[in-house]
């Protein structure tokens, strides 16, 4: 498999070190708020390539991390802490917000057929951990103290900045525009391992260390926990492309300090969902949530075919009328499926492979999901027996995770008449919905959509009209 590699900028052979192992891992969120749709294209796309990994026959372990406390690499940091922001925001504990949060992540994970990592692992169950590797970079000499905190000293490095298509004097944290000095730095690109003093002092959570009580910078956690659970060799490292620096580069130059020898071969980032006004995020104030889409009647599986239909190296803009065209694509990709639940007939086994090799050929290269996205309709059209199509697509999907079979079987059911039928209130609201919008009156169709929604209905607006089904 050809897959793009941000360290040799080049799409590389992927080759695990261990014949028929993979070992993975992914920067899990920081749980101070609900994920946005741009966060979960990351997780959307990484699921994928896990799920392919699996599909060619390799033993896949991954791990990922819930960054539950903090979100700082340095004093210098703009903003604030995450967390504590979110506890204060809610007034709620730390750890309550981060339960909160984690939960509500894999919730939407799940409704968009996410699958959970092998191992997940809160930051504040490592802390020892962390604590014996800044002990040992400190004694190799990769680290100081000063003012307080103990900074990872990158003038050690023979190469620090490893992603190189990055010039130095934008990146070096503390010249960036709006950003402080940490006048505590020998080196700008130096960053925290361990605060004990730090303009964010009123943190709830803090642990004993050498170095006095205090707490871990953010980029160790990922280090550490890789490292804790997948060894001294990592096979692929996964992330959002904003992660590449520093939070990627600071973890290569501690846990290659740390072990002495290279860490990770391979670097695998998903470029931004982006909206009319820029990157989606957190800090802007304006994120689109799984459950927002959900409540302005989205099945979230349509968002994940939205994504799959595009590149993951390409950034990818969000809008409503996008994600309506993709709405429309997957409710007729599953009215296409239907006819072919009964899977009937002999499966050729010549053109089974050739059906199957568009859909590898395409993932092969460099994760082309979009191209396999067109392997499941090239199978639809194809000339073979409905059990072969039936069977090509379940397998594509066990890939994909469309829940294309589910949708059509629901489908099937609904046009049999099995399906529930619509109350008579329900149909009135309906009535009264397509008058507010005939005269162009949104907020009352909206408002409107949500009476429907609190009586357990979700509106849906296709190509052919609006539908209504049950929640
Ligand atoms: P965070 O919870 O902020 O640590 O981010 C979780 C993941 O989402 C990281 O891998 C980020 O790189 C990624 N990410 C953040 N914003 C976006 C975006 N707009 N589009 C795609 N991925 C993103
Ligand atoms: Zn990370």
């Amino acid at each position: 498999m050809k897959l793009y590699n941000t360290l040799t900028r080049t799409k590389d052979d992927f080759k695990p070190r261990f014949e028929g192992k993979v070992s993975m891992y992914t920067c899990g969120p920081t749980v101070y708020h609900y994920a946005h749709i741009g966060n979960l294209r990351s997780y959307i796309m990484e699921d994928v390539l896990e799920k392919y990994f699996r599909f060619t026959g390799y033993d896949v372990k991954r791990v990922m991390n819930i960054t539950d406390v903090g979100h700082l690499s340095s004093d210098g940091d703009t903003g604030d802490d995450k967390m504590l922001k979110g506890a204060k925001r809610e007034h709620k504990s730390v750890m309550e917000i981060a339960e909160f949060y984690t939960k509500a992540f894999f919730e939407d994970c799940k409704k968009l057929n996410i699958k959970t990592p092998d191992v997940v692992e809160p930051a504040t169950s490592c802390i020892d951990e962390f604590i014996r590797v800044i002990s040992s970079l400190i004694e190799k000499g990769y680290a100081y103290e000063a003012g307080g905190n103990i900074y990872f000293d990158t003038s050690k490095l023979k190469k620090y900045y490893v992603f190189n298509d990055f010039k130095e004097e934008d990146l070096a944290v503390g010249v960036r525009e709006g950003v402080e000095e940490d006048s505590n730095k020998r080196n700008k690109a130096d960053f925290v391992l361990w605060f004990t003093k730090s303009k964010f002092d009123d943190q709830e959570l803090k642990w004993e260390s050498p170095w006095g009580l205090g707490y871990p910078g953010w980029h160790i956690e990922c280090s550490c926990i890789s490292m804790k659970n997948l060894g001294e060799y990592l096979d692929i490292h996964c992330g959002g492309i904003d992660n590449a620096f520093p939070h990627h580069t600071n973890e290569i130059a501690q846990s290659e300090a740390y072990l002495g020898h290279e860490w990770c071969n391979h670097w695998f980032h998903v470029l931004h969902l982006n909206t009319d006004n820029g990157k989606m995020s957190k800090s802007s104030g304006e994120f689109l949530t799984v459950s927002l889409l959900e409540e302005k009647g989205y099945d979230p599986l349509v968002y994940r075919f939205f994504c799959l239909q595009s590149h993951y190296r390409k950034s990818l803009v969000f809008s409503y009328e996008n994600l309506d065209n993709a709405a429309a694509a997957y409710e007729k990709l599953v009215a296409k499926i239907v006819p072919l639940l009964e899977g009937t007939g002999d499966i050729d086994k010549e053109k089974y492979a050739e059906l199957k090799k568009n859909f590898t050929d395409a993932m092969d290269n460099d994760l082309n999901t979009a191209l396999a996205v067109t392997a499941v309709y090239d199978v639809l059209k194809a000339d073979v027996s409905n059990a072969a199509k039936l069977a090509l697509i379940k397998e594509f999907d066990s890939v994909l995770s469309l829940g294309l079979v589910e949708a059509a079987q629901k489908q099937a059911e609904k046009s049999s008449g099995a399906g529930e039928e619509i109350p008579s209130e329900i149909a009135e609201l309906l009535e009264q919905r397509k008058a507010a919008r005939k005269e162009k009156n949104f907020a009352l169709a909206d408002e409107i959509r949500d009476k429907i929604s609190a009586l357990g209905y979700v509106v849906t607006e296709t190509r052919e009209g609006t539908k209504v089904t049950k929640k």
